[in-house]
């Protein structure tokens, strides 16, 4: 990017200090998991886009699906009409998503167009559950601290508010009922009491699934899991996963939940829905949940509809990179790139200031006791030719499966030296 370029004034950019943070790199193209810039440098993504180019880029089966669909129809509204990507892709996903085959299945599907609205449509959902279910005041929703689900009013209303990055707008969005992820079985069953206490007011839980991503990378285990579903269960309050982050994968299994061999009610799905081409989300619920919805009444009626709702290049998108999932090689990819972060992300351990290094399935995390100055890190990465956007206390990798062996040990490799380097400043 030329610095003088005085177009860039035009352009915001996300959570950025637009005056003292360097200019952003130009991206000319991108393919496998590169990307190529206007003055020739090459980048190793080690983030794959915000965690959505899992096949890597420009995946020929993919690209080959948008442009043959751009061709008939880029798009028709959802209203009154619907199209076979969406009949197709809805149909998928059913077959697909955690409890397939039981009662719990999450058969239901409503497409939308980002991940915080795929939050925002749980939320509704959940909450207008109860009141055609003759319970109206249960609008309140249980969070966790660390917590990321999203930029709008309801999604950032679930976020904790400081590591979800939405400290300057509190007061602004209903306040919901933030609580630590209970792990010890202790707070298991205080988790569990105080459900029981709230349950009158609170429609539903929502967790990150075994990683919560963009609030600091932390995990928790399976078990952690599904206790919560099953307090959740046992009181009779709705559970919703956001598998934004953590579905089509990341985490080693298709879906974190099946490590935890649990169902939600709600699921919400987006990022690498659409291996990292097109903007899509969905928010698919359970039978229970659809039947809330089906009466007489137009007032019972789920009340959302984006105008772009189930856009047919999205939808032939995600079918083209579920495509790739039946077909591909992704389950011993993720498992390479697992032992791989073990193994070599390990001599970070005792470089002083860093406080934990831990990875599970192709996310590794290097986490610092002083985040203070890791952002200052983004432009070594960048002179190592490497994509790696530390924030907060962490430098992470959540790189596309498809890395070479020697992309994948360059990447650790500069993680290495880098923190190495950092910890000596
Ligand atoms: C990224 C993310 C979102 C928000 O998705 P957008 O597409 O950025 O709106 C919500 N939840 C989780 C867990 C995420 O990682």
């Amino acid at each position: 990017m030329e610095k003088n370029d005085d177009r860039l004034h035009h352009l915001w950019r996300p959570y950025t200090q637009m005056q003292t943070e360097a200019p952003p790199l130009k991206a000319v193209r991108t393919e496998g998991a590169e990307i190529f810039l206007d003055d020739g440098r090459r980048l190793i993504d080690g983030i794959a886009s915000w965690w959505t180019a899992c096949h890597g880029y420009n995946h020929g089966h993919i690209t080959n699906a948008i442009k043959l669909q751009l061709e008939k129809m880029p798009h028709v509204m959802f209203g009154g009409l619907t199209h076979e990507p969406a009949l197709d892709l809805g149909q998928r996903l059913a077959n697909l998503l955690p409890g397939v085959g039981t009662d719990s299945a999450l058969k239901h599907v409503f497409f939308s167009d980002s991940g915080s609205v795929a939050v925002e449509i749980a939320l509704k959902m959940a909450a207008q559950y109860w009141r055609n279910n003759g319970q109206p005041e249960r609008i309140k929703f249980v969070c966790f601290r660390h917590a990321y689900h999203g930029d709008t009013m309801g999604a950032m209303s679930v976020c904790d508010p400081e590591e979800g990055m939405h400290s300057h707008f509190t007061g602004f969005f209903p306040e919901q009922i933030l609580t630590g992820l209970p792990r010890t079985q202790d707070e298991i069953n205080n988790f569990s009491k105080f459900l029981q206490r709230e349950r009158r007011s609170v429609a539903a839980v929502i967790l990150e699934p075994l990683v919560q991503a963009a609030g600091g990378m932390k995990f928790h285990e399976p078990g952690v899991l599904r206790s919560i579903k099953a307090a959740c269960k046992a009181n009779d309050v709705l559970f919703i996963a956001d598998e934004i982050a953590t579905g089509f994968g990341r985490t080693g299994t298709m879906f974190a939940c099946e490590q935890a061999e649990i169902a939600p009610d709600i699921i919400c799905l987006g990022k690498a829905m659409t291996g990292g081409s097109i903007s899509m989300a969905a928010t698919a619920a359970n039978d229970q949940i659809w039947q809330a919805f089906q009466s007489n009444h137009i007032s019972d009626a789920f009340m959302h509809g984006p105008t772009y709702m189930a856009n047919p290049l999205g939808c032939a998108a995600a079918n083209a990179s579920l495509d790739l999932f039946r077909t591909g090689d992704w389950r011993s990819q993720t498992r390479k790139i697992e032992d791989h972060f073990r193994q070599s992300l390990a001599v970070c351990k005792s470089l002083p200031g860093v406080v934990d290094v831990r990875s599970k399935g192709a996310i590794g995390v290097v986490e610092v006791s002083d985040g203070s100055r890791l952002s200052e890190l983004k432009k070594y990465f960048v002179s190592e030719g490497v994509w790696v956007r530390p924030f907060g206390d962490i430098i992470y990798l959540m790189p596309p499966f498809i890395l070479t062996n020697r992309q994948l040990s360059y990447l650790t490799d500069t993680v290495s030296k880098i923190t190495r380097f950092w910890s000596k400043l």
